[in-house]
């Protein structure tokens, strides 16, 4: 990766670096023509969108829309989350519903029809310098982007147990609002005792016949507020100092095997039957690239200006789940995509870039 501080350092100390073009054939100025080289081979690109979930491609047919010629990385998981979603109901325009692999083709179709180029690849490095960011694609390919909206998403956090991945789409699920309305009447777990824990059990107890919260201290993590609404609703019984620790069905999940008390005397196993379990156990933002030069909040979030998709750095903006501590929603995602690719347009017109 080049390292322009290195380079730029080279050059005050060394007048020779400007002249390298003139005295090419010295070998003193060898070192610093394979720089220049290196240099010369960066691209430049006017606005770069990273992620390919429903916020990078809503930025990028915006972005395409505009004139700005997007180039779209589409980073590790192409798709984003939503690829994992077997059925996405709550997506306005899909009366029948869609597949969120569906979806997500549908918006990559629509940001390539307006001419975004879109790449696969991986962010490895961000220097965020405004004008001239410096992005590492896969560790070797440099890019000089003008404009950079990160769009890189959350990932959930899963239990880490077995056959957790076994039961993903046939009982597993990370997102109660995106997959609950498939066990209505029927019996569901939600694992966490955070705000999204209990907002999940309430969206959950309003379509299932029963509920269990799977805590694993003896008191919840959520707002006060969050945890006596729960506590008031017949069909969610919490169950507090639970873990799962398996899982079990033939070819859906059919039940957990939980650990009470663990670590204490009364420590036991409890089998409790299930058809649906849903992950609340937090998020992880991936935002760790770009946290050495944009503020986030105490979990990773990158903190945006209200009512914005900017960052403090001009030309850099977020949006989607990596920006998104609350709603977590294909929808809020591509609105937020939408407004960083508009913010992009200002702001190049604006500074005449
Ligand atoms: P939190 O980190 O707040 O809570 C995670 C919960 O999962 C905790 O109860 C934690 O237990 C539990 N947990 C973590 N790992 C495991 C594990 N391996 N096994 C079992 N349990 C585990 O995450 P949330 O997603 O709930 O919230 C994230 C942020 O978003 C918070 O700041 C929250 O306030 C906010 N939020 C706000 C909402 C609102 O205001 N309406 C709605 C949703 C979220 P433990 O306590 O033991 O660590």
């Amino acid at each position: 990766m080049i390292n322009y501080q290195e380079v730029a350092g080279q050059a005050r100390n060394d007048n020779a670096f400007f002249g390298a073009f003139k005295f090419s054939s010295r070998n003193k100025n060898r070192f610093n023509i394979e720089k220049m080289e290196e240099i010369e081979k960066v691209e430049k690109i006017r606005c770069l969108i990273i992620g390919s979930g429903p916020a990078g491609y809503t930025a990028a047919i915006y972005a395409a829309r505009a004139n700005l010629s997007p180039v779209l990385y589409e980073g590790i998981v192409p798709g984003g989350q939503l690829t994992i979603t077997p059925d996405v109901e709550n997506f306005p325009g899909y009366p029948e519903g869609v597949s969120g692999i569906d979806m997500m083709e549908d918006m990559r179709k629509q940001a390539l029809r307006f001419g975004t180029d879109i790449r696969s690849g991986v962010v490895t490095n961000a220097v965020l310098i405004p004008n001239k960011n410096c992005i590492t694609i896969d560790g070797k390919k440099e890019i000089e982007a003008t404009t950079v909206i990160i769009a890189t998403g959350a990932t959930a956090k899963y239990l880490g147990i077995p056959d957790e991945a076994k039961y993903g789409g046939s009982g597993v699920s990370a997102c109660a609002v995106c997959d609950g309305f498939f066990f209505r009447k029927k019996t569901v777990a939600v694992v966490g005792g955070g705000d999204t824990a209990c907002e999940d059990a309430l969206y959950l107890s309003g379509l299932c016949e029963k509920v269990y919260m799977v805590v694993r201290k003896n008191h919840f993590r959520a707002s006060k507020i969050l945890q006596k609404r729960v506590l008031e609703v017949e069909n969610i019984e919490i169950l507090f100092k639970h873990e799962v620790i398996g899982l079990y069905g033939e070819n859906v999940l059919e039940g957990a095997i939980l650990i009470k008390n663990r670590g204490e005397k009364e420590q036991h196993d409890v089998n409790i039957k299930l058809d649906g379990l849903f992950l609340a156990i937090g998020h992880n933002p991936n935002s760790a690239i770009f946290s050495e030069y944009l503020k986030t909040d105490e979990t990773g979030y990158i903190k945006t200006i209200p009512g914005t998709s900017k960052t403090e750095i001009p030309g850099v903006y977020a949006a989607g789940d990596v920006a998104d501590p609350c709603y977590r929603q294909a929808i809020v995602a591509a609105a937020s995509g939408c407004k960083a690719a508009l913010d992009a347009d200002f702001y190049l017109k604006e500074n005449g870039l």
